[in-house]
C-alpha cells in the first residue's frame, strides 16, 4: 500500500479562523481508498516553511497532498515551491490560460492580470481540473514521489479530489490493493474512563483497531478494519462490534450517522407515539436536536420554550402555587410542565427540563447543574433529578442528550 501525507496550508488554520474539514476529508477518503496516512501537517503561508514542510512529509510519505495557496494573490506560493523542490521550470499553461479566461468571460467579468499566474504550471505537470474555480489542481510526479496540490476551498476541493484524484489513487493502490473501513458506536451514560475500563483489552487489538473519542455528553468507539475488500473489513468489525455492545449494553444507543434523537424518533415511530417537550434550562436545545431528524413532524408536535415562570403558569398551567412553595427547579415544577405539554398538544409523551445551567443562580440547595427531568405519559409520570458539572452550554448539551436518552430506554 502506498502512504500519503496531508500538508494543509494557510494561516488562518494556525490561527484558529478556519477549521480544517479538509483535512478531515482528505484523511477519511484515503483511508476508504486503502491509503495509509500517519502525518498531517498545518502551515502557515510562508514559502519557507511550507517547503520545510514538504520536503519533510516526502521524506516520510510516498504521495503529498496539499491544500490551499493556488489562488492568484501574493500569499498563494505552495505552487512555486513544489516546483523549486522538484527543479521545474514554470511555465504557461495555455489550455488553463483560456479555461480561466473563459471562467470570467462567463461571469461578464474582465480577467485581473494576477489571475494569469494560476496558468503557470511546473514543466511536465498533470492538471487536475476545476470547474467551480480559477485555480487548477496539480500533479507533480519525480524520483518515486508524488505531490497533488489542491485548492483551499472546500467547494472546490472536494469535486477535484472525487472527479480526478481519487481515481488516480486507486489506479495506483491496485498494484496492492486494500482497503481501512472504520464503523463508530455511539455511547451515551458513562463516561469515557468507565468505557475504556470495560473495554480495556479489547483496545490492545490491532485489525480491527477500537479507538475511544470522548464527546461532551457521548463516547464514540471507533472500529478501524484493513482488509482487502469493505466486505471483509465489515465482517471483522462485526465479530468485534457484537462484543462491545454486550460489555456497554444497554449504553450503545446507535452506530455511524445515526443520533439519539433519530433513534429516539425510530422508536417513537415504531410504537405509533407522539411527542411534546417543555423546556426551561434547555431553551429549545431538545425541540431543535429532535427536528433536525427528517421525517420528525410524524411524532413531534409541540415544543415550548418557556424560560419565564409566567410562562410555565400561563402558557403550560403550572400551577402559581406550584412555583411558590416548590420554585421553578424542582420535580413538581417539571412534573407539571411536562403535563401542561401533554395537555397542549394531545401527545402521547411529554417530557419536560427545568434547571440551572449557571454560571450564577445556584445556591446550596438547588447548585449550578443541577436539573429536573419529567416524563408524563398515559402509563407513567415520573421525575428525575440529575447533577451535571461544566459550563453553561456543556450543562444544557449534557441535559438534552441525558433526557433524549431517557427517551430510548
Ligand atoms: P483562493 O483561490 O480562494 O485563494 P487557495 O487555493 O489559494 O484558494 P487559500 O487561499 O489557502 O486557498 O484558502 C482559501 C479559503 O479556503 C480559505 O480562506 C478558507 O476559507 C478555505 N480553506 C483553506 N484551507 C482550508 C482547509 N484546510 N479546510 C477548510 N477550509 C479551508
Ligand atoms: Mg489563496
Amino acid at each position: 500500500m502506498i502512504s500519503a501525507e496531508i500538508v494543509s496550508t494557510g494561516t488562518e488554520l494556525l490561527l484558529g479562523q478556519s477549521l480544517n474539514t479538509n483535512a478531515q476529508y482528505l484523511a477519511e477518503r484515503l483511508a476508504g481508498l486503502g491509503v495509509y496516512c500517519f502525518y498531517q501537517t498545518t502551515v502557515g503561508d510562508n514559502p519557507v516553511r511550507i517547503r520545510s514542510v514538504i520536503e519533510k512529509a516526502l521524506e516520510r510519505a510516498d504521495l503529498v497532498i496539499t491544500t490551499g495557496g493556488l489562488g492568484p494573490t501574493m500569499d498563494d506560493l505552495t505552487k512555486e515551491v513544489v516546483a523549486e523542490i522538484f527543479g521545474l521550470p514554470m511555465e504557461t499553461d495555455p489550455e488553463v490560460l483560456g479555461r480561466i479566461e473563459a471562467f470570467f468571460q462567463r461571469r461578464g467579468r474582465l480577467m485581473p492580470e494576477n489571475n494569469t499566474k494560476q496558468a503557470l504550471i511546473p514543466a511536465g505537470a498533470r492538471i487536475i481540473p476545476n470547474h467551480l474555480g480559477t485555480a487548477p489542481g496539480i500533479i507533480v510526479e519525480g524520483e518515486g514521489k508524488t505531490v497533488i496540490l489542491l485548492p483551499g476551498p472546500p467547494f472546490e476541493m472536494k469535486p477535484m479530489f472525487e472527479e480526478t484524484v481519487a481515481p488516480y489513487l486507486a489506479e495506483r493502490t491496485k498494484v496492492s490493493p486494500g482497503v481501512l473501513h472504520s464503523k463508530t458506536l455511539k455511547v451515551v451514560g458513562p463516561g469515557e474512563s468507565v468505557v475504556e475500563d470495560r473495554l480495556r483489552d479489547l483496545l490492545q487489538a490491532s485489525n480491527p483497531t477500537i479507538a475511544l473519542l470522548a464527546k461532551t455528553a457521548e463516547v464514540h468507539v471507533r472500529l478501524t478494519a484493513r482488509a482487502p475488500s469493505v466486505q471483509e473489513a465489515e465482517a471483522m468489525i462485526a465479530g468485534e462490534e457484537a462484543e462491545i455492545r454486550r460489555r456497554l449494553h444497554p449504553f450503545v444507543y446507535g452506530a455511524d450517522e445515526e443520533t439519539l434523537a433519530s433513534v429516539a424518533g425510530r422508536l417513537l415511530s415504531e410504537q405509533k407515539r407522539t411527542l411534546a417537550a417543555a423546556e426551561s434550562c434547555t431553551g429549545g436545545y431538545i425541540s431543535h436536536l429532535l427536528t433536525n431528524v427528517a421525517g420528525s413532524s410524524a411524532y413531534f408536535l409541540l415544543g415550548i420554550t418557556s424560560y419565564s415562570n409566567e410562562a410555565k403558569a400561563q402558557v403550560l398551567g403550572v400551577d402559581e402555587a406550584i412555583l411558590q412553595r416548590h420554585g421553578a427547579v424542582s420535580p413538581e415544577t417539571a412534573l407539571a410542565m411536562a403535563c401542561g405539554a401533554r395537555r397542549l398538544s394531545g401527545a402521547d409523551v411529554a417530557l419536560a427540563v427545568t434547571g440551572i445551567a449557571g454560571p450564577g443562580g445556584g445556591s446550596e440547595e438547588k447548585p449550578v447543574g443541577l436539573v429536573y427531568m419529567a416524563l408524563a405519559a398515559d402509563d407513567r409520570e415520573e421525575v428525575e433529578k440529575l447533577q451535571f458539572f461544566g459550563d453553561r452550554v456543556t450543562i444544557k448539551e449534557k441535559t438534552a442528550f441525558t433526557v433524549l436518552n431517557r427517551l430510548r430506554l
